[in-house]
């Protein structure tokens, strides 16, 4: 997460128009160039604060087009919108923008648990393994969902896939497999301080399967799905146990969504042929 925060005084009397300009530019570079949200502030002696937030630095640096006069690539509207701002702004009392890396969101991490936490290299090969274990499963017709467990040093104990289909076993989800192998390597039936990797975002089976197993922290990739039955998922059911679960998702999120869109299609496929 990445946050540019722009700070000022106003002209006298031009409070309506900096506040409208900057809502078109704001929501301009959330629709269009990958800013994630903003927010603008007034301190009680007359401070203007406006705040930009970004999923990296990156992004933003690709998305700003000219440090100081807004650039042709922007569309008329908005190019015009943002000369609003800075002529709104009063050149005698002008503070530095502020650009920082956002360390910790409590916001974002304590609901959607997505971004202000990036993988290890180790982790993210951990993540691809478990792309692969999802074209297993596609290959066999299965659902394609897959888990990897790890002992708390990224150690792989279970690798599994969905076997739904193949085993007409309709609890044969990555994540119960895992669970089973993992278990049975380590000869204990809980498995405190170990970390489940998957594709998606767990089931309210599975869910519940975690958390009993004992297993610490899950790292997962796309949403849930909507509709599934019970339509409740990892995060709504971390709430209620105690203690709780580490969860952060969407990683490879786009990757892995495309990818369960492509397995499904091909398990219906599957089906029409048997
Ligand atoms: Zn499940």
């Amino acid at each position: 997460m990445y946050a540019v925060i722009y700070q000022g005084y106003l002209k006298s009397g031009r409070e309506n128009e900096y506040q409208e300009a900057w809502n078109k530019v704001a929501q301009y570079f959330i629709d269009h160039r990958g800013a994630i949200g903003s927010c603008l502030h007034r301190t009680s002696d007359g401070l203007w604060v406006a705040y930009s937030r970004w999923p990296d630095k990156k992004t933003r640096d690709n998305s700003w087009p000219g440090e100081n006069a807004p650039s042709e690539e922007l569309p008329l509207e908005i190019r015009n919108a943002v000369l609003t701002i800075k002529d709104c702004l009063d050149p005698d009392r002008k503070i530095p923008d502020l650009c920082m890396e956002v360390v910790n969101d409590l916001f974002l991490s304590s609901d959607t648990t997505e971004s202000s936490f990036s993988l290890s290299t180790e982790q993210e090969n951990i993540m691809n393994l478990v792309y692969e274990q999802v074209e297993i499963a596609i290959q066999e017709g299965n659902p394609p969902f897959a888990a990897i467990i790890t002992n708390s040093e990224n150690n792989i104990l279970a690798a599994a896939h969905n076997q739904a289909n193949t085993k007409q076993l309709a609890i044969a989800h990555a994540e119960i497999e895992a669970i089973q192998l993992a278990c049975k390597i380590l000869g204990k039936k809980k498995l405190c301080g170990c970390i489940l990797y998957a594709n998606a975002e767990s089931c309210a089976m599975c869910s519940t399967a975690i958390i009993k197993s004992g297993i610490s922290q899950v790292f997962y990739g796309a949403p849930h799905e909507n509709g599934s039955n019970p339509d409740v998922h990892l995060i709504e059911i971390n709430k209620k146990a105690a203690p709780q679960l580490q969860i952060q998702g969407g990683f490879m999120k786009e990757k892995f969504i495309g990818q369960i869109k492509r397995g499904r299609n091909q398990v219906q496929k599957f089906r029409c042929v048997q």
